[in-house]
């Protein structure tokens, strides 16, 4: 297979291309390095089948020849994190909407198999966990940029369904939950590699609000192994997927796990290295966070038998030991 994937230097994407290369698939990224990182591919360059353009996929030119030459895009390329959306919600609103259009313009040219990337986002502040893919969407108003993230991910899935209804372009969403692994940067704002760099350099852990809000992390592998899976399922087009882990964390109770697998202590002196940060003072004033966030994976599961494999402690180990390397090589 030949698969062309947009945003291919970031976090998931590096990891999607490194998968396909290893069971002898073709790949071809194309990455304008805003957030992605040509670090993340570095080791692939000169690998037999892996291609690579650092432009934007605003540039017909380029993307018109790539999406020519593959049989199947991925579309990772976006504006993710709440700190980033926060801090410059033109950019996230364009890239993630003037983006996604030209991609799906260009695939629908040449009857290419889309998987596009969408989020838990989606999802707002809405408190029916777990969340189906058909619940409703409970957003804030259009004065909290928080929510121009959410309202421009579901113009993408929008535009993706509309042109599988309206021209047949075989389209399959993944809504992405909290994912987690090595190479994820918290510079723009992700808890783990933030918390995993704080501990290790034994800075206090910030916790932002009381630390009483949950997520559930899904390790990058199985993130990686459900898009493998959803590529070759048929019956997968046209529909929408939640993929994400279902163990469900508070934050507070991350930090601690995170110190306690850094520093070896039982309980660690927890309280003294922990520092409360309120969302006002890390974010805007006025920020809304979602409390709990789970999705509900049986569909997911019914299409493609996908099941999380990797444990948070096991996903925490991982990304200690890859920030401890990059230490030790700096
Ligand atoms: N968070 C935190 N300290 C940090 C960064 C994030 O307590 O240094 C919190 C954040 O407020 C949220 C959770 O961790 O409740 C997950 O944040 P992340 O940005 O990783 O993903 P989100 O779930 O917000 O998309």
């Amino acid at each position: 297979m030949r698969v062309l994937i947009t945003g291919g230097a970031g976090f998931i994407g590096s990891h999607l291309a490194e998968a396909l290369l290893a069971r002898g698939d073709e790949v071809a990224v194309i990455d304008d390095l805003s957030t992605g990182c040509f670090e993340n591919i570095q080791p692939l360059v000169g690998k037999p089948g892996f291609h690579f353009a650092i432009d934007t996929i605003t540039h017909e030119l380029v993307m018109d020849r790539l999406t020519s030459e593959c049989d199947v895009i991925v579309h990772l390329a976006a504006a993710v994190g709440v700190e980033l959306i926060i801090h410059d919600p033109v950019r996230t609103i364009e890239t993630n909407v003037l983006g996604t259009h030209a991609v799906l313009q260009v695939a629908a040219r040449y009857r290419k198999k889309v998987l596009l990337a969408s989020t838990s986002e989606i999802y707002g502040k809405s408190n029916a966990i777990p969340f189906r893919e058909d619940a409703d969407r409970v957003l804030g108003p259009t004065t909290k940029s928080r929510w121009s993230y959410s309202d421009s991910k579901a113009i993408d899935e929008f535009l993706g369904l509309a042109y599988h209804k309206k021209h047949g372009l075989p389209v399959i969403i993944c809504r992405f939950f909290n994912t987690v692994g090595p190479r994820q940067t918290g510079q723009y704002g992700m808890v783990i590699p933030r918390f995993v760099q704080q501990a290790l350099r034994g800075d206090s852990i910030t916790v932002y609000g009381d630390g009483s809000q949950s997520r559930c992390f899904c390790n990058v592998r199985d993130t990686v192994r459900a898009l493998l899976l959803l590529i070759e399922c048929p019956e997968a087009v046209g529909e929408v997927f939640n993929v994400g882990s279902t163990e469900e964390v508070t934050i507070l109770e991350l930090a601690r796990q995170v110190l306690h697998l850094v520093t070896g202590e039982r309980q660690p002196q927890a309280t003294e290295r922990l520092v409360f940060v309120p969302y006002a003072q890390a974010y805007e004033p006025g920020f809304e966070d979602m409390q709990r966030r789970v999705p509900d994976v049986g569909k997911l599961k019914r299409f493609t038998g996908w099941e999380a494999q990797l444990s948070l402690r096991e996903t925490l180990q991982q990304v200690i030991e890859y920030y401890q390397l990059k230490r030790m090589s700096k």
